[in-house]
């Protein structure tokens, strides 16, 4: 793991601060607005609007990033922990939708409002939620799934974790109140920091994850204590329980109630930091329906976070904001199915334990830190939507005439990208068909047929070729030269 540090905006703004630290060969992780940010920096750079901070002040962004990047390098000394799945017996795994009947004319006329054009599709989902009971609305869910999801694809503001991510963390409590004894629903200060801490580490490690997507989170936290009570006689739905501190938290922010107010709050907070994307997390001890969950703009997750408990809120955090990006669960209960397909990009759910061929530990699994490949895919990490990093590259050209690029990647593979017919390029693939050939040097060259023909030296020093079988063709595969 490359040197990070914490950093402080000296002047300008923290956007023109993050700016820099990429001009300069950085590579900004969290921001924590409005003034500190941590980085890899490659040695002996100089900032002119930031500066290191070796010690936090007394400013909560400033605790925050320190204690967030002592958290995720004492993780990371400790090395890999065993991993226990979410539905292990027990415990309960964090979900993925807000079942409650009333959010579903609300959502669908607020997702038609930022998409017009998927109108009629959505007032057909809106009569499927009136017409069908929770249970059924699941096994819909399920079926269409299996040729085109909706819910299941993200939002406008959450499509493909790739770029600045902004995130609106709104920590929900109730005020003290004159009781000696403070009320259940009270957050101390020192909670509130450990949860934003926690918050941070966890989607600090889902950036550094993939190198390619360059991901950096951008905290924009608000913390609210409400005077209202909690009710014995609010009905136990999702919607009911969390209408109750959501909407008057909202309000204290200039917000309207219900779903449009978080998808409101999450495009201002996306729009007020230069981020692609934008999402709000709830954090609150108040009472709510299940410890966690996610759909559209916003997660809720309970402080006391069930039988994980605070100090697992960065695993449970990084699995709900894959969600928010469309990745679909994988541990049995949830009742995955290797067919059924998620993200925007439609990607089937292969890892999906109750029938994966080659199952791997995964964050939508379990409460792991690492991410299969079918995750990577549904969230959006893919080519083209990713940069491509490489080491050394060169291009040829085909017969018709479009150019053919081939490069080393980090991971040392060698790939090739290549011009469509109008112009445009296809994206990151090795070069097969067989599985990705390791090289430490390539060379290109064409035949007199105009077949681009690659020569190279593999990772066991053994030279290999491999050719398109026609001009402007498939390849063959590694060849021995
Ligand atoms: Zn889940």
């Amino acid at each position: 793991m490359p040197p990070r540090f914490v950093l402080r905006v000296k002047s300008g703004s923290l956007q023109e601060l993050l700016a820099e630290i990429r001009a300069k060969g950085g590579r900004p992780i969290q921001a924590f607005a409005p003034s500190h940010v941590i980085a890899v920096l490659p040695a002996g750079t100089q900032l002119d609007l930031g500066e290191i901070s070796s010690q936090p002040d007394a400013t909560s962004s400033s605790v925050t990033a320190h204690r967030t990047l002592a958290t995720m390098e004492s993780r990371e000394a400790a090395g890999p922990e065993p991993t226990l799945s979410w539905d292990m017996p027990g415990k309960k795994p964090p979900m993925f939708h807000n079942d409650s009947p009333s959010a579903c004319p609300a959502q669908a006329s607020r997702s038609t409002a930022i998409r017009p054009a998927y109108k009629q599709l959505f007032d057909k989902i809106k009569s499927y939620c009136k017409k069908f009971s929770d249970k059924t609305k699941w096994s819909y869910k399920q079926k269409v799934s299996g040729r085109r999801t909706f819910r299941d694809g993200g939002t406008a503001t959450g499509r493909y974790m790739v770029g600045r991510v902004a995130v609106a963390l709104v920590i929900v409590g109730r005020q003290r109140g004159t009781d000696p004894n403070p009320p259940a629903e009270f957050l101390t200060t020192a909670e509130r920091d450990a949860a934003a801490t926690q918050i941070s580490a966890g989607l600090g490690w889902l950036a550094l994850e993939e190198p390619r997507a360059r991901v950096e989170f951008v905290f924009d936290r608000t913390d609210i204590e409400l005077a209202v009570v909690p009710s014995a006689t609010t009905p136990d739905t999702f919607e009911d329980r969390e209408s109750v501190w959501r909407d008057p938290a909202l309000a204290k922010m200039g917000y309207p109630a219900n779903a449009a107010g978080y998808a409101r709050l999450a495009h201002d907070v996306r729009d007020n930091n230069g981020a692609r994307w934008g999402f709000v997390i709830f954090v609150t001890r108040y009472p709510v329906h299940h410890f966690a969950y996610a759909n559209a703009e916003r997660l809720v997750v309970h402080y006391d976070n069930d039988g994980w408990g605070p100090s697992e809120l960065d695993r449970v955090i990084a699995h709900q904001v894959c969600h928010i990006f469309g990745a679909l669960d994988e541990y049995t209960s949830s009742g995955c199915t290797c067919t059924q397909r998620g993200g925007a990009l439609h990607i089937e759910n292969g890892n999906c334990r109750s029938c994966a061929t080659d199952f791997v530990q995964c964050l939508m699994e379990a409460n792991t830190f690492s991410v299969c490949d079918f995750t990577r895919r549904q969230i959006g990490w893919r080519s083209p939507l990713m940069a491509s990093l490489g080491k050394a590259l060169e291009a040829g050209s085909n017969a018709d005439g479009r150019i053919e690029v081939f490069y080393i990647g980090i991971d040392d593979v060698l790939y090739h990208t290549w011009q469509l017919p109008r112009g445009n390029w296809i994206g990151e693939y090795h070069l097969g068909p067989s599985s990705p050939a390791k090289t430490k040097q390539f060379a290109v060259g064409r035949n007199e047929d105009g077949r681009i023909e690659v020569f190279y030296i593999g990772l066991d020093d053994v030279l290999y070729h491999n050719w398109q079988l026609v001009p402007n063709g498939k390849w063959i595969g590694e060849n021995m030269l």
